[in-house]
């Protein structure tokens, strides 16, 4: 148990959950706010010793809230504002896990997850921000625009600016609506006022507040300022009104007035986020966290809360501001290393002041500190200079992935890190050499697909006549996150048999766990990884038979499946393609490049949750589309990539085909990263197992070209249609929701230098 500075057994030995043990113990962090990130940038220069730290959240982008009124204002790109936390938790060798808290259980020490199973933790801290008072009055949810969670209000701020019409609307001028009065209702009011204007909108703003003025804490000579600006700038600034329902159009106020609106704001004060609902803790009458100067939840040694969702019970005046959550930061990176190692806890004490600088949306600012107040454009120029300087301390790359000046040195943990997934298959060029290089196989009347004539999938006539189809996949993480990993070996296992048009109806695990991993540990990965596999095959009606599982020096997961084919359809093979067939692809490639950056902390959040989104879709409609659009041959692209499968049913085929290189779809991230020169490690087997490839002259520049040799996992489908079907196939593909199936290229006869694909760039 840490302890305080001052507590009164100071001196005596610390005492903390698992010390004694050699395992790594375990510090969850919660949420990316404003704390949470300097604690990440600390531990990527000094990590903690002997922990597992791992990293919770909803979203890999935090905003930066003190540049949001700059970001409605237009004076801003998002990027600006916007902290991806996933290359920063990288830095800080920290393990990320995307899913929403959903609650804490302090007894058992674990923290609840949605959707999945939960997590322990010897030490977690909490920083996951606030949301706006009064949204559930009647109406309001539906009606109004909050503006917390603060990065889903700039995504919401954005479209309401795009679709703005210039002039006057319905015969009179947007009426702007913000109900708050604090410092954020006051500067959304002027920038979003300043933004549509600038559009050319004509409209007018109206600031309710339900105190006796605005800016209640805030010196006088500010406030006069604001109110001056107000008048100057149209805003009709009312105080003493209270909210109480929103109608069509109208806001419905205490005192029975009807306020009319066209766009209705709500920028009132904090309560507590949904995800503390779940947390049976002290808890002040708001739901915050009731949290001493240590930045520990009273009562809970190990638990730490910062920012809006703790409450000071020493400083209880203290703010709901990013002020605070950023001073805190500091002394929680101190207290979360104290607390794993035994020792002593320092205080936060809130600034009795800070610099306030409210953007005027036009250019100038207005700022107070110690009762004085000043304006003008060198405010704003203040301003603009803190805040860019205090975001680019926590953005590690630009927007095509290449790390910031001050992060150039890759995360020494992962620099050398072999790509795991399907992009740790073993060279096409070995396996069949080492196939070659086998007796043939004995001579079995039962065998349908075996090493005779290699497919996706193994079939066997069984003796009551049906024919089973089975297949073994097996590949190390791909990722930290062994939920994921189970959950995408899963899905990725099933395709060798969707490919063959067959249902997948029973799957066997094997998993190998990490050795260095203390039995507990160990427990928990497995349940982690058979979680995400049962929500993968129970899904998909597979049942999880059984299995396997073993050490390893990493953590490895693969299955078996099997199914009975469909006795009215034969197999699809990967022989079968006809010279005129339209090649189809389902699934955006770049998985394979795209965790090869991630594990060199060189990819962005939003890139790997859609590559995640894209891995975890199952190739089951692809499949039925094959099926139904008459597919001549079809088989699922993983790790030798597209080429390198596609070659194997043209050869098996006996064909050649036309690429059209411009038609590949590409994951977000992608093609950046390849731009980059940034290549999975198995890519060059890849590259080299290509040599039945002729690239035409107008495509060996083309920046798709590398796709065709990134190495998948579990990648979509790629299948042969004849011509006239091609269309059909696409337009149920795309109904079916993959709107990135593409028709690549098409079928040729077979070429007498052996080539298998030519590749061209169509468009
Ligand atoms: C329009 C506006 C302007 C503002 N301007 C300023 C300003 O200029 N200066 C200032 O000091 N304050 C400002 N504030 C207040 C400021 O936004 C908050 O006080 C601040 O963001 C709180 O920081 P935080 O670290 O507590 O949480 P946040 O910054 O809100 O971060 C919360 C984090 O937790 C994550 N999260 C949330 N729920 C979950 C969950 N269930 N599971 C996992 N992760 C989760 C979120 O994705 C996010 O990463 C402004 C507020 C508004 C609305």
């Amino acid at each position: 148990m840490a302890r305080e500075l001052d507590n009164r057994e100071a001196g005596a030995p610390a005492k903390v959950r698992g010390m004694m043990s050699d395992r790594k113990r375990d510090l969850v962090l919660v949420g990316g706010g404003h704390a949470h990130v300097q604690v990440l940038r600390d531990f990527a220069r000094n990590p903690p010793r002997r922990a597992r730290l791992t990293l919770v959240v909803d979203t890999p982008i935090a905003v930066y809230s003190g540049m949001v009124p700059g970001f409605v204002a237009g004076q801003y790109r998002r990027e600006d504002l916007e902290i991806d936390v996933l290359p920063l938790a990288r830095r800080a060798g920290a393990r990320v896990f995307l899913a929403p808290m959903t609650g804490l259980d302090m007894q058992r020490r674990r923290i609840r997850l949605a959707g999945r199973p939960s997590i322990p933790f010897d030490v977690a801290s909490l920083d996951v921000g606030s949301m706006v008072a009064g949204f559930d009055l009647p109406g309001v949810r539906e009606r109004a625009l909050p503006t917390r969670p603060i990065g889903a209000f700039v995504q919401l701020v954005e479209e309401v600016a795009t679709r703005a019409q210039p002039g006057p609307r319905g015969g009179h001028p947007l009426r702007l609506l913000i109900v708050g009065g604090g410092a954020g209702g006051v500067e959304i009011a002027f920038t979003l006022l300043a933004r549509l204007g600038r559009g050319g909108a004509e409209a007018r703003a109206t600031l309710l507040s339900g105190g006796s003025r605005i800016l209640a804490d805030y010196p006088e000579s500010l406030v006069r300022r604001v109110l001056r600006r107000a008048r100057a700038s149209g805003i009709d600034v009312r105080n003493g009104v209270r909210a109480v329902a929103a109608e069509a159009g109208v806001l419905v106020c205490g005192d029975g007035a009807r306020e009319p609106f066209d766009l209705l704001v709500w920028v009132t004060g904090a309560v507590a986020s949904r995800a503390l609902a779940g947390i049976e803790l002290p808890k002040d009458e708001r739901g915050f966290l009731r949290t001493r100067s240590t930045l520990e939840v009273e009562g809970c040694d190990g638990l730490f809360a910062t920012g809006d969702c703790a409450h000071l019970v020493d400083f209880p005046r203290t703010r709901k501001a990013g002020v605070y959550a950023v001073r805190q930061g500091p002394v929680l990176a101190a207290n979360l290393k104290a607390a794993l190692d035994g020792g002593r806890l320092g205080r936060y004490r809130p600034q009795s002041d800070f610099l306030t600088l409210l953007n005027m949306g036009d250019g100038t600012a207005i700022g107070g500190k110690w009762g004085v107040s000043f304006e003008g454009s060198w405010v704003m120029r203040l301003k603009d200079r803190i805040d860019r300087r205090f975001v680019r301390q926590f953005q590690v790359l630009d927007t095509r992935g290449a790390p910031a000046e001050a992060f150039r040195e890759p995360p020494s943990m992962s620099a050398a890190m072999l790509c795991g997934g399907c992009a740790a298959k073993l060279g096409q060029t070995a396996l069949h050499r080492a196939l070659s290089r086998l007796d043939p196989p004995r001579r079995d009347p039962a065998v349908v697909l075996g090493l005779e004539a290699p497919d996706d999938a193994a079939a066997v006539v069984s003796p009551s006549g049906d024919v089973i189809v089975s297949s073994l996949d097996a590949f190390p993480a791909f990722t930290d996150d062994p939920y994921l990993v189970g959950q995408v070996g899963a899905v990725n296992a099933v395709s060798d048999l969707l490919a063959k048009g067959v249902a997948p109806r029973h799957a066997l695990a094997l998993v190998a766990l990490p050795g260095g991993e203390s039995p507990e540990q160990a427990e928990e990965s497995l349940v982690q990884v058979l979680s995400g596999a049962r929500a993968a095959l129970d899904s998909l009606g597979v049942t999880l038979l059984g299995g396997h599982t073993t050490t390893a020096s990493d953590l490895l997961v693969g299955f078996s499946v099997d199914g009975i084919a469909d006795p009215r359809g034969s197999l699809l093979r990967m022989s079968g393609l006809r010279p005129g067939d339209r090649l189809i692809l389902t699934k955006r490639l770049g998985t394979g490049v795209l965790f090869h950056a991630d594990g060199r902390g060189e990819a962005r959040g939003p890139w790997i949750q859609a590559a995640l989104a894209s891995m975890l879709q199952p190739n089951l409609a692809a499949a039925r589309v094959a099926r139904e659009a008459g597919a001549t041959a079809a088989t699922d692209v993983t790790g030798f990539g597209l080429a390198g499968h596609l070659a194997e049913m043209l050869r098996a085929s006996g064909v050649s085909a036309v690429l059209d290189v411009g038609a590949l779809p590409a994951l977000p991230g992608a093609l950046e990263l390849l731009a980059r020169g940034l290549r999975s490690t198995s890519h060059a087997a890849n590259e080299r197992g290509g040599r039945n490839i002729v690239i035409g002259s107008d495509a060996v520049a083309h920046p798709k070209l590398p796709l065709l040799f990134d190495p998948q996992t579990s990648g979509g489908l790629v299948f042969g249609v004849p011509a006239e079907r091609a269309a059909f196939a696409l337009e149920r593909l795309r109904a079916a929701g993959d709107d990135a199936a593409a028709i690549i290229g098409s079928v040729a006869p077979g070429r007498a230098d052996g080539s298998r694909i030519e590749v061209r760039a169509g468009r």
